[in-house]
């Protein structure tokens, strides 16, 4: 489902500034090698996480569902002088892919990529980390949050893609209420209700919920 007419969608990708010659490589060889392609965040939302981390230059970020390195890369690009980006994920087959493309970008001196799941892995990072990018599995959401929030200082952003999951958000898409489904209505109602954070979803590609610590 998209969110927004697709002429204006092309319109608002033609008028984003293009992707280097990395980044183009990385959506060509996910789109031959790699299993559900269209999961990669690709050019538009790529670029407005790059801007984002541009704005906020945090000295840490967390990312939780790396897949083949595309948004850990626009990421880190924002990073503060000196600052890393932790990326986890549980699919150690694109580990040696990813792996060569965190080293063409430069960054990877920067880039802590861990293997594993992250519900293990996260309770042993010792935090502060500025932003949070929650992109995994969709059932965990509300856990990611909670083994994050109370590791970010006041004015730290949590960002989580995929929170319109294609519609089915909504009532009338919600006939067949699936365990994902339920868990992103889940997620999204319990960060609305916490006084720790104020928030809203934007509306852009598949949604992208951001919540800041208060
Ligand atoms: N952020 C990427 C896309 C991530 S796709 C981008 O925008 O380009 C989701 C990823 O989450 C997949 O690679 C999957 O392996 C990973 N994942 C799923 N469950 C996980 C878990 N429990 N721990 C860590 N990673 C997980
Ligand atoms: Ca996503």
């Amino acid at each position: 489902m998209e969110f927004i007419d697709p002429e204006l969608l092309a319109y608002c990708e033609y008028h984003t500034s293009e992707e280097d010659a990395l980044l183009k490589k990385i959506v060509r060889e996910t789109q031959a090698k790699v299993l559900m392609p269209r999961m990669i965040s690709g050019h538009l939302q790529g670029k407005i996480l790059e801007l984002f981390v541009k704005m906020l230059r945090p000295n840490t970020i967390l990312e939780i569902g790396t897949y083949t390195g595309y948004s850990g890369i626009c990421m880190a690009r924002g990073l503060a002088e000196g600052g890393k980006l932790i990326t986890l994920d549980i699919n150690d087959e694109l580990e040696t892919m990813v792996r060569g493309f965190f080293e063409e970008s430069g960054l990877a001196s920067q880039i802590d990529y861990r293997l594993g799941n992250a519900l293990d892995i996260i309770p042993s990072l010792e935090g502060p980390f500025d932003l949070v990018f929650i992109d995994a599995d969709k059932f965990n959401y509300s856990s990611y949050y909670d083994l994050v929030i109370d590791k970010m200082p006041s004015g730290g952003i949590v960002l989580a893609d995929n929170v319109l999951w294609s519609g089915k958000v909504l009532p009338e898409g919600r006939k067949k209420l699936d365990k994902d489904t339920e868990a992103i209505l889940d997620f999204n109602r319990k960060v609305h209700q916490d006084s720790r954070v104020e928030n809203s979803i934007l509306p852009i590609r598949d949604g992208i919920l951001m919540a800041r610590k208060l």
